[in-house]
């Protein structure tokens, strides 16, 4: 039998109450919960590894949700985004949508309309991750690997972090091991 790791589902939410719902539904459905109480420590976090899915309040300390969304998906196209949202922010669902959020909850929602939204979008996620071909799958050379949908690199299993453009010179170069590049050709992989 393969066990399938848990997939992280990462929370940005200021509100202890709601945050601590949201976690404690989430590990009960089976997921691994990685909470988050700020804006700016959370792009910390996922500058060096992404998570399956965000939940992502708006009004946020130290960077808000906005901001957090369109940094999110500047880095991944396909990360699910959910946002969830208090009545007093006036989420305007055409601005989150132009932000590349994929969903939203208004608050107080039911941790079980939550939970439904998180199953239907990571299922969506993974159907688009089946159909994407090799340029997104695991590169493994020797002790190193590389993950092009996280933009998250191992090094002997540990995590290195590095920007995105790091991390695009670093594939071009672990693709084709021992050939020798132009800074040409690596930057036009880098900004292609
Ligand atoms: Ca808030």
């Amino acid at each position: 039998m393969t066990v399938l790791p848990l997939r992280t589902i990462a929370v940005v939410e200021d509100e202890e109450t709601i945050r601590e719902g949201i976690v404690f539904a989430l590990r009960r459905d089976g997921y691994q919960p990685d909470a988050f109480e700020d804006g700016l420590t959370a792009w910390q976090r996922f500058e060096i590894t992404l998570p399956d899915l965000v939940v992502l309040d708006i009004g946020l300390p130290r960077m808000d949700g906005l901001e957090l969304c369109r940094r999110l998906r500047a880095r991944s196209e396909y990360l699910p985004i959910i946002f969830v949202t208090s009545r007093e922010e006036e989420f305007d669902r055409v601005l989150g949508l132009e932000l590349g959020a994929d969903d939203y909850l208004c608050k107080p929602f039911s941790m079980r309309e939550l939970m439904a939204r998180v199953k239907v979008l990571l299922r969506r996620a993974g159907h688009a991750e089946a159909h994407r071909g090799t340029e997104d799958e695991l590169l493994i050379a020797g002790e190193l690997t590389l993950d092009p949908l996280r933009l998250s690199v191992l090094w002997k299993g540990l995590v290195v972090p590095l920007t995105v453009t790091e991390f695009l010179l670093l594939r071009s170069l672990a693709r084709r091991p021992g050939v020798v590049r132009t800074r040409e050709q690596l930057m036009e992989e880098v900004t292609r």
